[in-house]
């Protein structure tokens, strides 16, 4: 039976249902001239999308997001079917975050697209006026992945549409699917089709639209690619953000609550199936509660129900494919093997379906274990204790990886201060994930995680260039640092310096008095 979408003689893809292995749809895959194209046709559109005023693209996504409000049910059991995910999860963590991204873009972009007056300080550029403007790139290229394949395709190409750019996104080739009906609903809201494509097929398409004309590329993905993606992008000098994979940290301290912190370790180590770059990839948990903990969270597992998604009452649905399922098995594997102990789970449930595997608990995991060390997207909850608060931070930065961390305590100041000392793009105190759903707050990594942020301004930022645009005042009259120069021109600004920064008041007089003639100065070319 077929369990990933896969190129059948290098000109289609087959969509499946990660859960049952059914195939959802055959695609045709997009050549390199299909992108090329493409990206042409997003240029020729950009240019009046750019002129059209930003009140005009908020209305646009005003109505996405009335449709999507209106048509949640349909976009969520896709999501459900093509991505494997439970059916709360594709309303909770897709559709909803979604929506909110849309609200967010709706009240801020007319305030950010604002012009921005830049005061000069310098008493030298007191004639002029000065102001940013943020200007879109023209087309951004967007590659994003399986696991929310709609809530980061969706969340870019919002942001580059109402900052005036063209979008040119190209999906994983697992859920291309979930792409199409992201692109139906925009264009269902008034956006020309030229200015949002979908283009479709594995990696070789993805490489072909960072050798397009883009302008700018956002990738969400695995650092291997990332690296990759990078190293095209370096070729063209193409300005790029990465979102890349996490091995995120939970602390436990120990005035946290046990029953809390295991619930929380629970979500962030099971939603999605663990298939989140922000999922609870280690967890590390204060002596005094190592085994009450592992106790909870135990008791805990063996409630959780796995299974197809499709129905309210499934908390774990399959992984995407069997490579991912295979690399969850080998870190169990290598775990239990360097002496890890295995708590629950730790098989596949070929009972279920295809791609299942049994939310597993490991205790005394340690660093020389590929678990602790490499990503490991799968329902896996990683254990260890610690004694110190210093020993927690230090196992918590001790990874290649930077993207999120949470800590667990019923002290606020504690769990802030400990925030500070964390290398990650977010640290949570008292949950996980849900940053991600926060459409405020920037989201990146720190380390191999990534460079650049999405979600809330920092966001938005990365989908204008900023342009400074300078008057100058006087038109008529020549400006003092001009050519002419000579000795009394030295002289006179070394006055001027004096009078500037000099540190006594002396000093600032005898220099206002020697750069008295600027003005005036002659010899002037
Ligand atoms: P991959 O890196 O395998 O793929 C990401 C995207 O890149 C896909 O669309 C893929 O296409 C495409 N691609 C593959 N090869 C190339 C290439 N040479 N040039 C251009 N594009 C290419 O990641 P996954 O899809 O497996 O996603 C999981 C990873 O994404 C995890 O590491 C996870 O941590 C990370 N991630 C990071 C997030 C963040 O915000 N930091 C959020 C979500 C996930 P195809 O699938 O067709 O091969």
């Amino acid at each position: 039976m077929a369990t990933e979408a896969r190129v059948v003689g290098n000109s289609t893809i087959v969509s499946t249902n990660p859960a049952t292995g059914e195939v959802l749809a055959e695609l045709a895959c997009a050549s390199s001239s299909d992108v090329q194209a493409a990206v042409l046709r997003a240029k020729q559109a950009q240019p009046a999308w750019e002129a059209t005023p930003p009140r005009e693209r908020v209305a646009v996504l005003r109505r996405f997001q009335r449709l999507l409000c209106e048509q949640r049910d349909q976009v969520a059991d896709l999501i459900c079917r093509e991505a494997g995910k439970p059916a709360v999860e594709a309303l909770t963590t897709e559709v909803l975050v979604i929506l909110d991204a849309a609200e967010f873009c709706i009240h801020n972009a007319h305030d950010f697209l604002r012009e921005e007056p830049l005061p000069h300080a310098n008493l030298a550029m007191k004639t002029k006026r000065g102001k940013l403007l943020r200007e879109p790139f023209g087309v951004i290229g967007i590659i994003s992945p399986w696991n929310y394949p709609f809530s980061i395709a969706a969340t870019e190409t919002l942001g580059a549409l109402v900052t005036g750019n063209a979008v040119v996104l190209k999906p994983s080739e697992f859920t291309p699917l979930i792409a199409l009906e992201l692109q139906r609903l925009l264009l269902a809201a008034g956006v020309n089709p030229d200015l949002m494509q979908v283009v479709i097929g594995e990696g070789p398409t993805g490489a072909a639209l960072i050798e397009s004309p883009i302008d700018k590329l956002i990738f969400t993905g695995s650092v291997a690619t990332g690296k990759r993606v990078a190293e095209a992008a370096a070729r063209k000098l193409l300005p790029v953000v990465l979102e890349l994979g996490g091995k995120d940290p939970m602390i436990v301290l120990d005035d946290a609550d046990v029953e809390i912190a295991s619930s929380g370790a629970l979500w962030g180590a099971f939603m999605n199936a663990g298939q989140t770059c922000l999922s609870v990839e280690r967890c590390y948990v204060h002596r005094s509660l190592y085994e009450n903990f592992l106790e909870a969270c135990s008791n805990k597992i063996a409630k959780l129900r796995v299974g197809n998604g499709i129905g309210s009452e499934v908390e774990v649905g399959p992984l995407i494919h069997e490579r991912q399922l295979r690399i969850v098995d080998e870190h169990v594997r290598d775990a239990v093997i360097h002496g890890a102990r295995l708590l629950q789970g730790g098989k596949r449930l070929t009972e279920l379906g295809p791609n299942f595997y049994a939310p597993t608990l490991l205790a005394d995991v340690t660093r020389d274990m590929r678990i602790i060390r490499e990503e490991t997207f799968g329902p896996v909850l990683p254990v260890a204790p610690f004694d110190t608060d210093d020993e927690a931070i230090r196992l918590a930065n001790d990874s290649d990886f930077g993207l999120a961390a949470s800590v667990w305590t019923t002290n606020r100041r504690r769990g802030e201060a400990m925030a500070k000392q964390i290398k990650a793009g977010t640290v949570m105190i008292n949950d996980v994930i849900s940053c991600f759903g926060i459409a405020e707050a920037p989201h990146g990594g720190f380390k191999l995680s990534g460079i650049g942020r999405t979600h809330g301004k920092m966001g938005l930022a990365e989908m204008v260039q900023v342009k400074n645009v300078d008057t100058d005042l006087l038109p008529g009259m020549p400006k003092v640092w001009w050519f002419g120069y000579g000795e009394q021109f030295r002289q006179q600004m070394n006055g001027f310096i004096d009078l500037l920064f000099a540190r006594s008041w002396g000093k600032k007089l005898k220099g206002a008095l020697r750069s008295a003639g600027l003005l005036r100065r002659g010899n002037r070319i």
